[in-house]
């Protein structure tokens, strides 16, 4: 069976698409309740919000789907600042003719995905537009969540002395969704890092008093958001490129290709601006979750003015500026 128009138009294949496909999926009881809003209790303190649209090509990578990476993408904006996340909205905007049963998996995917974070999905919603004017679909995801200690972290809070730390191998959402593009297998497979680290991000919290910072490097990779950090904050961050984690066979595909890792985007990793003393105990225990076993301190904040350095492996120091242009459109 594939999407029609009229899956879009508010009647009768609308109601049975949200009833068979979505809420069967969700299983919320602010979706049965079928009322224009989510009605939903909330805790005392800071409210945090987010907003993503997905627009990736192809739906599928390996390593997840475009549902997956709707809830991941989300979920840790969400982690990074601090809070718990609670709530997503989702909306599909789906093309004419997509068939139904991509749909279910993605749909069933992105649920599961919300179910390990242990989000709940209050509300969505469904469009329909014509053969050719979309790719498959697109999803946008609103995330609510709250956060325990209000302004705990921020740029002000971080410090000349500072260690920045990565939770694994960067690149690997890039390599992925490069190679499944291109039609290219590797050996061993090249799998997506698309994953929802508040689970992990909630641990650090309760257990380190002194981390400063976090975001995940998306788009623009390591280097753009370190750059942000360096310019908001007012500081120098230097990287050490040997310390800097990345899987040989992500590393030999994109010295292939002629790209630099370092502005591949992420979708499963964290920076982690935490002080020197806690450092160590931080990484611990970040290698105690599986599949981070390669995180890593990959550099230092010093005085400075907005400049991120990277010293190379053969003793020079390069300058790292934010991505100019999309080398890879369409990768989240
Ligand atoms: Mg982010």
């Amino acid at each position: 069976m594939k999407i029609l128009l009229s899956h879009g138009d508010g009647g009768l294949l609308t109601h049975r698409l949200v009833a068979d496909v979505f809420r069967n999926a969700f299983q919320d009881k602010a979706l049965d309740a079928q009322q224009d809003a989510a009605l939903l209790s909330a805790s005392a303190g800071q409210l945090a919000l987010t907003t993503d649209s997905f627009v990736i090509s192809p739906l599928r990578f390996p390593g997840g789907d475009i549902g997956k990476l709707a809830v991941a993408g989300t979920v840790n904006d969400l982690a990074v600042s601090g809070a718990t996340p609670a709530y997503l909205t989702v909306g599909f905007i789906l093309e004419e003719g997509l068939e139904v049963e991509l749909l279910r998996s993605v749909v069933d995917s992105l649920a599961q995905a919300a179910r390990e974070a242990g989000v709940r999905i209050v509300a969505g919603d469904t469009k329909v537009v014509e053969k050719g004017k979309c790719d498959g679909m697109y999803i946008n995801t609103t995330g609510a969540g709250f956060l325990k200690e209000p302004d705990r972290l921020g740029y002000a809070k971080i410090k000349p002395g500072d260690s920045v730390l990565i939770n694994g191998g960067i690149a690997e959402h890039a390599v992925a969704v490069l190679g499944e593009r291109a039609g290219i297998s590797f050996d061993p497979p090249l799998i997506s890092d698309c994953q929802p680290l508040n689970k992990l991000i909630a641990t650090l919290l309760a257990q380190f008093q002194t981390i400063r910072f976090m975001r995940d490097p998306t788009r623009g990779g390591v280097a753009t958001t370190l750059k942000e950090i360096a310019m908001s904050a007012g500081l120098r961050i230097v990287l050490e490129e040997d310390a800097i984690p990345i899987q040989p066979t992500v590393k030999g595909a994109l010295e292939l290709m002629g790209m630099d890792p370092l502005y591949m985007a992420n979708e499963g990793k964290v920076l982690i601006i935490v002080s020197d003393q806690e450092a160590a105990g931080v990484l611990d225990c970040i290698r105690s979750f599986p599949g981070f076993e390669l995180a890593a301190q990959i550099g230092k904040v010093e005085p400075g003015a907005g400049e991120v350095w990277l010293k190379t492996g053969l003793g020079g120091t390069r300058d790292l500026d934010m991505m100019t242009g999309a080398p890879l459109p369409r990768i989240c």
